[in-house]
């Protein structure tokens, strides 16, 4: 354990900073250096709004987006297509699907995916809450937005079981080449899952 080179506030910062992701412990030292150095500029700013937010912050009752009103801004959003409902593991992939203007739809998150290993379950997870905003007459499609992953699509298959009851289309999202990917970088099981799910021109 390397000696302490400024005082316990100071490490406590970086402490703290380290554990924000993707800042390891020499990032968060230069993080909070940089923040100090702009204690006027970033710092006191940075602190009022995140006072702010954890005052505010709120997880959306129907969707269980994070916003600081509830319902959150995308269900009240009477510009949305009602018909379509966007499932998805996390916020993250909420905010990612919005920041690539992907869909105008509603969406549900999951609150993560099915994993045995880690001791996921489906009581887990919001899935429950799902299958009954599905069986809102208004509600025509799922989109299972889900990672690529074994996990991601246990859970599609996990969630397309229990709509069978529903009358709603699910659909999840397609596999294969990336947006200016190349054939020759591309691993087998996304090479074989894009030539399978080929779309005519
Ligand atoms: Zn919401």
């Amino acid at each position: 354990m390397p000696a302490a080179v400024a005082g316990p506030e100071i490490e406590r910062l970086i402490q703290l900073l380290a554990r924000l992701p993707g800042l390891g412990p020499r990032s968060a030292r230069r993080a909070a250096l940089f923040l100090i150095k702009k204690r006027e500029l970033i710092m006191a700013p940075l602190a009022a709004a995140v006072q702010t937010a954890l005052e505010k912050i709120e997880i959306c009752g129907t969707c269980g987006n994070v916003d600081t009103q509830n319902p959150c801004t995308v269900c009240r959003d009477v510009n949305r297509d009602p018909s379509m409902i966007v499932a998805v593991a996390d916020v993250a992939d909420l905010w990612a699907l919005e920041r690539a203007h992907a869909v105008n739809a509603r969406y549900h998150v999951l609150g993560g995916t099915l994993s045995p290993l880690d001791g996921v379950g489906p009581q887990d997870l919001t899935i429950d809450a799902l299958v009954s905003r599905a069986h809102d007459p208004a509600v025509k499609e799922v989109i299972l937005a889900l990672n690529a992953t074994v996990d991601g699509q246990t859970t599609a298959h996990y969630i397309t079981d229990l709509l069978h009851g529903a009358n709603v289309t699910v659909t999840r999202l397609a596999h294969g080449v990336p947006v200016g990917g190349e054939l020759d970088y591309l691993d087998e099981g996304t090479l074989s899952a894009a030539i399978r799910q080929r779309t005519a021109i």
